[in-house]
């Protein structure tokens, strides 16, 4: 699963596996690779975010060595809670986490150390990214948890039961449909403005920055004053030093302001793959109807069988298992009426009950 540049999950590929280990996380990332050099990508350095999912790691390292890596902070923090489960930690770790800043991640590990130096050892030492400030600027997006793949998940809730091949085409004809609205959103988009998301991004720090105290410098540079914190901005070099914009690919308010200052257009400072153009890129190849598969192509392939089933004991669970420290599912408002289960009547328990049709 990824992103595009209006913020929607874009699936890029799916695949079935017997178990979740190294050897099946090796067969998808080299279908992978295969698949991106089929269609003449040369470009090997993306950036994966997953959680500490078995074999991943191994996985990428021999397919995709030069990856990125990036961790899910909502894993890393359900294992950091397991150490150091004192609610104080809660909000330095992700003020940690969610810093776009070097100064605002050093504070927060500064207080961290404070409290517990083995816990900032730990911290410094996992091997992935996982705070914002650490994202490479080319990449543009923000993300530091895999909380957006839950609409994917949520579909292979209500998939997984049927058989595979029926489950392959109901993926291949949801992400169809979808894929086809949102060409035609794309169409809308001017070919040098902002995506929806981005539009309403700038939008909010637009808003936001109208208070904001600006004195200009030479060379693009701006000092933009919120409140008592200043904020020096180069609109030519795409950088605030509060970080926000270099690793978002959007002006952050302060930039806004210092765009705003120079009677620009703000559309101008986007990062590339929040504009019009990359969003309809995204979607100029859809997916092709088929017709039944008795009509289908024949392939001098060997047949491909069902992957080896390994049971584990006990019923097979339908809802993904969350791990702790990961937010609950919203379930819907239960009704708070107790009803008792021998008489049948509402607001009734053993004791309360004074008789029924199946009283004893
Ligand atoms: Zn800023």
């Amino acid at each position: 699963m990824s992103l595009d540049g209006n913020n929607n999950l874009y699936c890029v590929a799916y695949a079935i596996v017997g178990k979740e280990k190294t050897e099946t996380w090796a067969y998808f990332f080299r279908n992978l690779r295969f698949a991106f050099q089929q269609h003449g990508c040369r470009k090997w350095n993306w950036t994966f975010i997953s959680d500490r999912m078995k074999g991943v790691e191994k996985a990428l390292e021999k397919e995709f060595p030069q990856a990125t890596r990036r961790i899910c902070t909502q894993h890393l923090y359900a294992n950091f809670k397991e150490k150091w489960p004192e609610p104080l930690y809660h909000n330095l770790f992700w003020f940690a986490a969610n810093a776009t800043s070097h100064f605002v991640y050093n504070k927060m590990l500064d207080k961290i150390g404070r409290m517990s130096p083995a816990a900032v050892e730990y911290l410094l030492n996992v091997p992935q990214q996982w705070s914002k400030h650490q994202f490479d600027p080319e990449v543009a997006c923000d993300h530091n948890t895999s909380n957006f793949v839950e609409s994917f998940n949520a579909l292979m809730n209500e998939l997984r039961e049927k058989p595979v091949i029926e489950l392959m085409e109901d993926i291949r004809t949801y992400y169809m449909e979808a894929f086809a609205e949102r060409a035609a959103l794309s169409e809308k988009v001017e070919l040098n403005g902002p995506t929806p998301y981005a539009l309403g991004c700038l939008e909010a720090n637009c808003a936001d920055s109208r208070i904001y105290e600006v004195i200009r410098g030479g060379g693009g540079e701006f000092e933009v004053h919120e409140g008592y914190t200043k904020f020096p901005v180069n609109i030519l070099s795409g950088t605030c030093m509060c970080g926000e914009w270099q690793v978002t690919g959007i002006p952050c308010k302060h930039a806004c302001r210092a765009i705003y200052e120079n009677k620009e257009e703000l559309v101008h400072y986007l990062h590339g793959y929040c504009t019009g153009q990359c969003y309809r890129l995204t979607y100029t190849d859809h997916m092709h109807p088929l017709p039944n598969k008795d009509q289908w192509p024949t392939f001098q392939f060997p047949e491909i069988l069902p992957p080896v089933q390994e049971r584990g004991v006990g019923r097979p669970t339908r809802q993904r298992k969350r791990k702790p420290g990961y937010p609950k599912k919203r379930k819907g408002k239960r009704s708070t009426t107790i009803t008792f289960s021998i008489c049948k009547a509402p607001g009734h328990n053993s004791r309360s009950c004074q008789g029924g049709p199946t009283a004893k």
